[in-house]
């Protein structure tokens, strides 16, 4: 196999810890690590053995190691490899870097290694997708999923539909080569038959996106209601540390502020927003204007209404508001201890949610109302999500061009006409799974890992 050139970078987190690796990968690791370690001659060890030594240059030691060897094409990138273990101390790991570098080595770019691997056929782009969900899943669910894909659920599935598509490709595209007769290899009734399998079959998987992408980046929540409703304090209860401002002056949450809390494995992302009302302050205009902005993209609406500073009026006004928004909402009373009375009596018989956020009194139930309303987003026992916004475009052209497909058929359009609507699918399919890809797809695929992965 050929080997790239060599590359190194720290593997592990940067920061003070009990030890750091340091990971080579690339054609002449070996003699380059050689250069800098005083120990055993490590182009003649076995590949997965590990070796004490010391790694110094001309101007001393630096640490003592271990050095593990890794051989083609038994190492994570297939190529030689090696990784050293050594204190974990930032100024001793960038100094054997640097040795390195001195040596003949070059530094990573963001997920480099990953990117070898996946040249070199460990695995395919789902795969190499799901390890930088897997780096960033922030919570169970999304672990689970990411782990799933990188298992190779998505591939299988996918390869299965494009093979059978692949089949009635070439099956048309013969019928081409026939020019004037009038031959028809595929039977249309099965094209159609087979089309229509294939729609069914991506359809669930374009579905799972809206629930996948919620896994994956939290039910975005916006808190919205007027100044002084108590949406900092609500936040701050939630997520149970003072991370929003909260003060007596209305208007004083100017920015937006984002934070999620975990339910129950599902991430809830709250957002804090400028209260809304009419403003002459720029600044705080600004604010508001953002504030519909975040409630139209939001999945949910927390709208607060004050309990001691409202009346039936001004909540049935903000009821009609949020009806017209179309975005889900909860209304939430605040300030049940100062609250008015007909008010809190009518919040009851609504089956509105009702609070003292200051108190924290209720919030459990706030909790399980919201939860309730995203229970099905939960995935099945071991269903494919599709969590990644580029596998979801793929799908939705993939589906387009067989709908062009049907209705080619249902026309009974030339054979040239469907082939074409059936390479691109085929061309869509592939591109999820890595068969059909371009440089500047990977780099962009790649680029969102960290050095040393
Ligand atoms: P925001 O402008 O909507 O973010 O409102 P804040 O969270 O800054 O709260 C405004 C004021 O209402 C603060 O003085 C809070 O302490 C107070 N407050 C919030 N929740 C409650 C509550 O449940 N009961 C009472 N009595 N006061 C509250």
């Amino acid at each position: 196999m050929k080997q790239l050139e060599p590359i190194v970078a720290l593997a592990t987190v940067p920061g003070v810890s009990a030890i750091a690796v340091i990971r080579l990968s690339g054609e002449g690791c070996f003699e380059i690590t050689q250069k800098v370690f005083q120990g055993k001659k490590l182009a003649l060890q076995p590949s997965h053995s590990a070796h004490f030594g010391k790694i110094s240059t001309v101007d001393g030691l630096i640490d003592e190691v271990l050095v593990t060897v890794f051989r083609t094409p038994s190492s994570f990138t297939k190529e030689d490899s090696v990784e050293i273990s050594c204190h974990g101390s930032p100024l001793i790991a960038s100094k054997i870097i640097q040795a390195l570098i001195q040596a003949g080595a070059r530094l990573a770019t963001p997920g480099e290694f990953t990117k070898r691997a996946f040249l070199n056929g460990r695995f395919d782009l789902t795969q190499a997708e799901a390890v930088a969900d897997l780096i960033h899943a922030e919570n169970e669910i999304a672990h689970q999923s990411a782990i799933h894909q990188m298992r190779g659920g998505f591939k299988r599935e996918l390869e299965a539909l494009r093979q059978e598509l692949i089949h009635f490709a070439s099956l048309v595209e013969l019928e081409l080569d026939f020019g004037e007769e009038d031959v028809e290899f595929a039977k249309r009734d099965d094209l159609r038959n087979m089309v229509l399998r294939l729609q069914g079959f991506i359809k669930p998987l374009i579905d799972s996106f809206q629930s996948g992408n919620v896994i994956k980046n939290g039910i975005r929540t916006v808190i919205a209601g007027k100044p002084n409703a108590g949406k900092s304090t609500l936040l701050n209860g939630l997520l149970n540390e003072e991370r929003a401002i909260v003060s007596e002056i209305p208007g004083t949450t100017r920015d937006v502020i984002e934070d999620v809390i975990h339910l129950e494995g599902l991430a809830i992302r709250f957002i804090d927003t400028a209260g809304i009302r009419d403003s002459q302050d720029p600044i705080e205009a600004i604010g508001i204007d953002r504030t519909f902005q975040e409630m139209k993209k939001s999945a949910l609406v927390l709208y607060l209404v004050d309990l001691s500073n409202a009346t039936l009026d001004d909540v049935r006004q903000q009821e009609a508001r949020l009806k017209s928004m179309e975005v889900p909402y909860l209304i939430v009373g605040n300030k049940l201890d100062l609250a008015d009375q007909t008010l809190a009596e009518y919040f009851t018989s609504n089956q509105y949610v009702t609070i003292c956020a200051k108190s924290k009194l209720n919030l459990e139930g706030l909790k399980t109302k919201i939860l309730s309303l995203f229970q099905g987003l939960k995935p099945t026992h071991d269903g494919t999500l599709v969590t990644n916004l580029r596998h979801y475009q793929h799908l939705v052209e993939t589906q387009a061009a067989l709908d062009r497909v049907l209705n080619g058929l249902a026309l009974k359009i030339t054979g040239d006409f469907i082939a074409m609507d059936i390479r691109q699918s085929l061309y869509h399919l592939g591109s999820i799974t890595g068969e059909i890809s371009s440089e500047d797809l990977l780099d962009s695929i790649f680029s969102r890992f960290c050095i040393g992965k």
